[in-house]
């Protein structure tokens, strides 16, 4: 009989590997726990349409990406491709945002996206991500990029084989003036573009600029750049951000095509990438989301996170490196207790 075997795209995790997982993930939630960030686990299943609002209809990952199912009553639900919209959900219907200040959250799980399955990209993935929610404070920013920082540091990565992507999009009043230029930029190259820009192109030409397809990169490269088009206050936000970062003593690299490739992202955007790895470079990316909660029906708080593949992690980790370093995951019982006898038995029961 033919063997059944695992869905394209999604891996099994064998015990071996899977003590190298568990040891990322203690150093994970030890770094971001050091930060004041404390653990939310929101369900793997949603309403389609929180995606759809939250991450937005026109981008790859709602309109190509999502595992999307009607339930026995019809009801439109999906496999989250993302955790930073289902983490804004839960913290607008808990009131989370009653106690004021700024919620630090963070979270660690599986992901779906029906991608085409390469090294470095999965169908089921597992992201670790940090959404810091509550203000507006540019020096937020930079918290959370030292910390992705922090924890690549932590995890054995040496900085020089990293580097950091850097750009601010801008606000929602920003935008439209931004995605004209962008029009007209595009529209002479309209027939030269691919079919999925050329729909971008009416859609949103922002999302043109993230395109991997070599000729719609070659024609990007010319493109109105986003800080050109910021207001006074996005501006002095993103200054301020560079100024933090210059203290901070981290260095980025300026990227005027960063878009990324979700819709709620405002002002700031970045991702972290190593030097390591292949096409999919990317360890982690994240950014400003000031708009994402009001999208969702909650009332407007500011945020912004990031989230990096644990999968990408391993691989530019390799078992070797960090094999020394899984000390602190028992992979078997330290002490065993004999009972020489029948009559010990149920002490030694009870002392295990
Ligand atoms: P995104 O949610 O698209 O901003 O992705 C954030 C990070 O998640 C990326 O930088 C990757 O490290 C990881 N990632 C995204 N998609 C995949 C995938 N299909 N397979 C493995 N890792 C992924």
């Amino acid at each position: 009989m033919k063997k059944v075997e695992a869905v394209r795209g999604m891996s099994d995790i064998l015990p071996e590997e899977a003590l190298l997982w568990q040891h990322l993930e203690a150093e994970i939630r030890e770094a971001v726990a050091l930060y004041g960030y404390r653990e939310i686990r929101t369900p793997i299943v949603e309403r389609a349409e929180l995606f759809a609002r939250g991450v937005g209809e026109a981008t790859d990952i709602v309109h190509k990406e999502m595992y999307v199912f009607p339930d026995k009553k019809g009801q439109m639900l999906a496999l989250r491709p993302e955790a930073t919209a289902p983490v804004v959900r839960a913290y607008i219907e808990h009131g989370l945002y009653a106690k004021g200040g700024v919620a630090k959250l963070y979270y660690i799980g599986p992901m779906f996206r029906y991608e085409k399955p390469q090294k470095g990209r999965k169908r089921q993935f597992h992201q670790y991500g940090v959404e810091a929610l509550g203000s507006l404070d540019p020096a937020l920013d930079a918290e959370v990029i030292d910390l992705a920082w922090f924890i690549m540091e932590r995890l054995g990565l040496r900085r020089e084989g990293l580097f950091l992507r850097l750009n601010s999009i801008g606000c929602p009043e920003d935008r439209p003036r931004y995605r004209e230029a962008l029009r007209e930029y595009f529209l002479p190259y309209r027939e030269k573009l691919c079919p999925d820009c050329q729909r971008r192109l009416d859609e949103n030409p922002l999302r043109i600029l993230d395109c991997k397809v070599p000729t719609c990169m070659e024609i990007a490269k010319d493109a109105p750049k986003s800080t050109d088009y910021l207001c006074e206050d996005c501006r002095l936000h993103f200054e301020r951000l560079l100024g933090y970062l210059d203290a901070l003593d981290l260095a980025y690299e300026l990227d005027p095509k960063l878009v990324r490739g979700l819709d709620y992202y405002t002002r700031t955007v970045f991702e972290l990438i190593s030097r390591d790895l292949g096409a999919q470079d990317a360890l982690l990316g994240g950014g400003r989301y000031d708009g994402l909660a009001e999208a969702l029906g909650g009332p407007s708080i500011p945020g912004v996170g990031f989230a990096g593949g644990m999968e990408r992690l391993i691989l530019v980790l390799g078992k070797r490196e960090v094999g020394d370093r899984c000390y602190r995951i028992i992979t078997k019982p330290e002490v065993y207790l004999l009972p020489v006898g029948e009559g010990e038995v149920a002490e030694v029961l009870v002392d295990m």
